[in-house]
């Protein structure tokens, strides 16, 4: 009899191959409280289902058709015995192979084709699952998963899939272990939706959310949160827990962390979240929790690199109103995504999301920059690196831009925000500078366990 209930993710590097299914299975096998398994696709098949959506010759087509057959029955054929889940799978692929033959494909054709790479690789799971443990039961995301009907990117109805839950899933997992597929769900009509790329992570929030899970965890490559990145100081270490509001800062800043709002449901309840690596199961992953144990004023330090600085000037702010209200109407009017805000006087500076940036620069900026001058000056700055500070309380710390900044003595800080939130400090180097302020920092707050900064 399962103790706690805890849903457990496995994302598509976790269903790689037949060995990492067998892996992924066997996590699953150990612990009898896992009662619900959420399972990606096999990492590169919705690539490859997304390109077969596109219009592409019928010979083409087909041989992606080929390649993501040829995948699946691979991993079948490493069971004992494949004979009993192949049949499954070819269904799946003759059904893939008459959707990809029409012409146009629409947005719930698209969905149809997405769908199937979860619906097999859910199938393999289930059967390598049984090898070593007997009994597990395959279970269609799409009977409890309901959406509205916004095809590729659709909402989630937490009541519906909660009343659903309770009659057709609560019972069943209290007596078998159940794999289902992230990703998908279906609209009232019963017509298959998906949730947006890199759903699956989603999906097993609002079904944890639903079962009124104790655990929710999330299986992938990483063995853990870091403090910092272990490729730039090699002293990072693995953070054991830290809060929801924290994930999101750093997730925020860069750092690859479970993004919060894709475990939005799990955090409404209070569920703990867990990110361990399903390749190094017994290397101690990271818990985000509402409450830790320890609140360290600097938890951990994240970089992201290719920041544009803006930087607007115009004496007509001085002693005016509307000046940021203009400025805020272009910068939305182009969907540039604003980061950090900084305000003189005279001039406003702001940093830009980097994929906008991207596309600013290319088709955006000459219209956005002549848009600007008609009401400002305007100064770009590239090549800087965005640093954050993420922890606890750091508005509220005395004594902590000292030896923040002290430890930064010989390098130029380009743009200081803090305050905004009580969870990070950040500024802006040169990007030659960034790896040396990272390393910098966590010597000076984390590596030495700093007493006053880092419980
Ligand atoms: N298979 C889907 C994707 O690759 C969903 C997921 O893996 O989260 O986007
Ligand atoms: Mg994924």
């Amino acid at each position: 009899m399962p103790t706690l209930i805890k849903v457990a993710k496995f994302g598509g590097t976790s269903m790689a191959d037949a060995e990492a299914i067998r892996r992924s299975a066997e996590i699953v096998a150990r612990d009898s409280d896992k009662r619900l398994i959420v399972v990606s696709a096999t990492s590169g098949t919705t690539n490859l289902l997304t390109t077969l959506c596109s219009t592409l010759p019928g010979k083409e087509k087909r041989a992606i058709v080929d390649q993501i057959e040829e995948k699946h029955r691979t991993i079948c054929s490493q069971l004992k015995e494949p004979k009993t889940t192949q049949p499954g799978i070819d269904k799946i692929i003759s059904e893939l192979r008459t959707l990809s033959e029409q012409d146009i494909v629409g947005p719930k054709q698209k969905d149809a084709i997405l769908a199937c790479g979860e619906r097999m690789s859910s199938l393999l799971f289930t059967a390598f699952l049984n090898e070593i443990e007997p009994g597990a039961r395959w279970f269609d995301a799409r009977e409890v998963i309901r959406t509205d009907d916004a095809y590729g990117s659709a909402e989630p109805d937490i009541e519906a899939i909660e009343s659903l839950a309770g009659e057709k899933l609560r019972s069943l997992i209290v007596s078998h272990k159940v794999i289902s597929q992230g990703f998908i769900g279906s609209d009232s009509d019963g017509i298959t939706t998906t949730l947006g790329r890199g759903g699956s992570d989603y999906s097993a929030s609002l079904f944890a959310e639903a079962l009124n899970a104790d655990v929710l965890e999330i299986w992938t490559d990483v063995t853990a949160i870091y403090t910092t990145d272990p490729r730039i100081e090699p002293e990072a270490r693995p953070i054991t827990e830290l809060s929801f509001d924290e994930a999101a800062e750093l997730s925020v800043f860069g750092a690859k962390v479970l993004h919060p709002a894709t475990i939005k449901p799990a955090i409404r309840k209070s569920i703990k979240v867990y990110v361990g690596s399903s390749f190094h199961p017994d290397q101690p992953g990271t818990w985000i929790v509402k409450n830790p144990k320890s609140k360290p004023v600097i938890r951990a330090i994240s970089l992201r690199r290719n920041q544009t600085l803006l930087t607007v000037h115009s004496l007509d702010m001085l002693h005016r109103h509307g000046f940021l209200a203009k400025l805020f109407d272009v910068l939305s009017k182009y969907k540039i995504s604003v980061d950090l805000v900084t305000t003189s006087e005279v001039s406003v500076s702001l940093t830009l999301d980097t994929d906008v940036q991207s596309s600013a620069k290319n088709s955006l900026s000459e219209q956005v920059l002549a848009e600007l001058e008609s009401f400002c000056d305007v100064e770009i700055e590239e090549n800087l690196a965005l640093v954050a500070l993420v922890g606890n309380n750091l508005h509220a710390t005395a004594g902590l831009s000292g030896p923040v900044f002290g430890s930064l003595e010989d390098i130029n800080i380009r743009l200081i925000c803090h305050g905004a939130s009580s969870h990070n400090l950040c500024f802006l180097v040169d990007s030659s500078h960034a790896d040396q302020t990272v390393r910098k920092i966590h010597k000076t707050f984390i590596s030495t366990r700093n007493s006053t900064f880092n419980s």
